[in-house]
């Protein structure tokens, strides 16, 4: 009876039951969980979760295609790998009907995220939740991503300390936060592979000198990110017999996978080969696509699902001069580290050269900005414009390398992740509804601040005195919900994050060891908030700042468990304690 009131009337929601027809195991099942626990606290009514054989009856169906239904659903079959469609009259039935297990994730996501679920930053602290009486949707609508591929990491991986966070607990919320928003796709591209191969083949390489590059007259020898005599038809073959055997390992490995794919993508550096023969090739792109073209003709012979993937970047940056295998995936590096053409330039010179391009790209790079704001194009709502262009001109899929700080990137990931399903989604009303559902009456009191903050024609100092004055004339007395207060706190603790940051930019020599412990215990003591990413500042701190000697006595990341290390002295402060930080900013 307690039950039947604590959760109110069962009628009208589908009768208040989720069946799914696929084994519900890791991602899947907790894509399931996430579904039965997100309506049930949109409703405040119960949900069941069970198994069944057939769409009878009411209900909401998580349901699986199989391929003998590929004729009752053409259009959807077309777009199999992750395509799913969403399906009801409105009354009884609800369903979510794909061919692939990721395409039945991204159905429970899209059907979450249409009733007005959002998980706008990481963490179940905060998702917004929307009050409802009903669940029930009258649609019928096929859905598929924009591209094919939608990745990002941020450099130095995910926010780590075994002291701090003992169950990786950050790197979770990470994780969840990327199924929700329905990240993924079906390639995983590596970068450098060149040097790997180069120590796995370090004899042979010596004994044939003339493998490796003539440089300044002389062939160089096998150490770190040397280039190797391309042009040579000995080292081809080498070269392709080693990538051969990485293909081979992987179609052992996984029998049954959608593509194989094994990156032949240079080491860093110059050092490219200047032998009369290499010099008859004209370029360093050239040399370097001839490569790939080998290595992909070989793959073509073992497997139609066989694939080469390389960085169109640096020193390759340049279109080739011949045409290339269909089998290459080329990732273009457009944006930085490259001096062959402007930008847009790249994308038109390689789009004419290649369809199926795939795109790389840096946001707020931590190595550079260790979570400042960012300014200008790259404040969110610009920087999601690019993610429309890169579609109109027909990219297939993207990486970005980025940074663990909803600080810094947090809008900006969100829009990307929508954008990379949908780039024609209205960007402005997007932003518009998370400001308010975050922020609630002071939505736009924190629009304000913000743009303040990414004003980048003041300094970085007299930007954070703008944003936090905002933030001083806030009306105290506006009623906010406990999201609401979550997102507000966790903004001043990235507030005082900058604070502590542009402190110890500015410190002297005779305090940089004071001022550079305050920073880290700081960025450790709201780890959990996921604000700012803790792994890049650790590492300036001990490899590149003026106070790396005191550092890796005491917050030396690379030894967590080193016993002068103060990491287990760190408590993570309460939102009582930013508070009253903040007040005295
Ligand atoms: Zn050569």
């Amino acid at each position: 009876m307690l039950c039947f009131v604590l959760w109110g009337n069962a009628k009208g929601n589908y009768a208040n039951a989720i069946y799914t027809n696929v084994e519900a195991k890791k991602h899947f099942s907790a894509a399931l969980d996430d579904l039965k626990n997100h309506l049930e606290s949109a409703t405040g009514e119960r949900f069941t979760l069970s198994q069944a054989d057939s769409i009878v009856g009411e209900g909401i169906f998580v349901w699986r295609l199989k391929r003998a239904d590929s004729a009752d659903y053409p259009e959807l079959f077309e777009v199999r790998e992750e395509g799913f469609l969403l399906r009801s009259d409105g009354k009884k039935k609800f369903q979510i009907l794909a061919f692939s297990q990721d395409g039945l994730m991204h159905g429970i996501y899209t059907y979450l995220d249409t009733l007005g679920v959002k998980w706008y930053f990481p963490g179940d602290e905060h998702t917004f939740i929307p009050k409802l009486k009903s669940v029930q949707l009258k649609i019928d609508k096929r859905y598929h991503p924009d591209f094919i591929m939608r990745t990002y990491f941020g450099s130095f991986g995910f926010p780590k300390n075994v002291v701090i966070d003992k169950n990786g607990e950050v790197e979770a919320d990470w994780q969840r936060w990327n199924r929700r928003n329905r990240l993924g796709g079906q390639f995983i591209l590596r970068g450098h592979s060149w040097n790997d191969f180069m120590w796995k083949n370090g004899k042979v390489l010596r004994a044939n000198p003339h493998y490796m590059a003539l440089v300044k007259g002389e062939r160089v020898k096998v150490a770190t990110a040397s280039k190797f005599c391309i042009s040579d038809t000995g080292f081809q073959q080498l070269f392709v017999n080693h990538m051969l055997k990485l293909l081979n390992e992987q179609m052992e490995k996984s029998p049954n996978a959608k593509h194989y794919i094994v990156s032949v993508e240079p080491s860093d550096g110059e050092g490219f080969c200047t032998c009369p023969n290499c010099k008859q090739l004209c370029s360093v792109s050239n040399q370097v696509y001839l490569l790939a073209n080998e290595t992909a003709k070989a793959f073509a012979e073992v497997s139609p699902k066989a694939f080469v993937n390389l960085y169109a970047y640096n020193r390759h940056a340049a279109t080739p001069s011949f045409s290339i295998e269909p089998n290459v995936i080329i990732q273009i590096i457009p944006y930085k580290f490259q001096k062959f053409a402007k930008p847009d330039e790249m994308i038109k010179a390689w789009s004419a050269k290649k369809s199926d391009l795939f795109i790389y790209d840096y946001y707020g790079l931590p190595t550079i900005t260790l979570d400042a704001p960012l300014t200008k194009h790259m404040v969110a709502d610009n920087y999601a414009k690019r993610v429309k262009r890169w579609r109109d001109c027909g990219l297939k899929g993207i990486t970005l390398e980025t940074t663990y700080s909803t600080g810094a990137v947090g809008v900006g990931l969100y829009l990307y992740c929508r954008l990379a399903w949908n780039a024609d989604e209205d960007i402005k009303s997007t932003v518009e509804q998370l400001y308010r559902n975050c922020y609630g009456k002071h939505a736009d009191a924190i629009w304000q601040s913000q743009k303040a903050l990414s004003d980048g024609n003041v300094s970085q100092r007299q930007a954070l005195t703008k944003a936090v004055e905002v933030l001083k004339n806030l009306d105290e007395k506006a009623k906010l919900s406990d999201l609401n207060k979550t997102y507000l706190i966790n903004y001043k603790a990235y507030l005082l994050y900058l604070h502590q940051l542009y402190d110890f930019n500015s410190a002297q020599q005779k305090n940089m060891d004071e001022k550079a412990e305050k920073l880290i215990e700081f960025v450790y003591s709201i780890f959990y908030r996921k604000v700012v990413h803790p792994n890049p500042v650790a590492d300036h701190l001990l490899l590149r700042s003026k106070a790396k000697t005191y550092i890796s006595t005491y917050w030396n990341y690379t030894k967590p468990k080193q016993k002068e290390n103060k990491f287990k002295t760190v408590r993570q402060l309460t939102d009582d304690e930013i508070e009253a930080r903040f007040a005295k900013l």
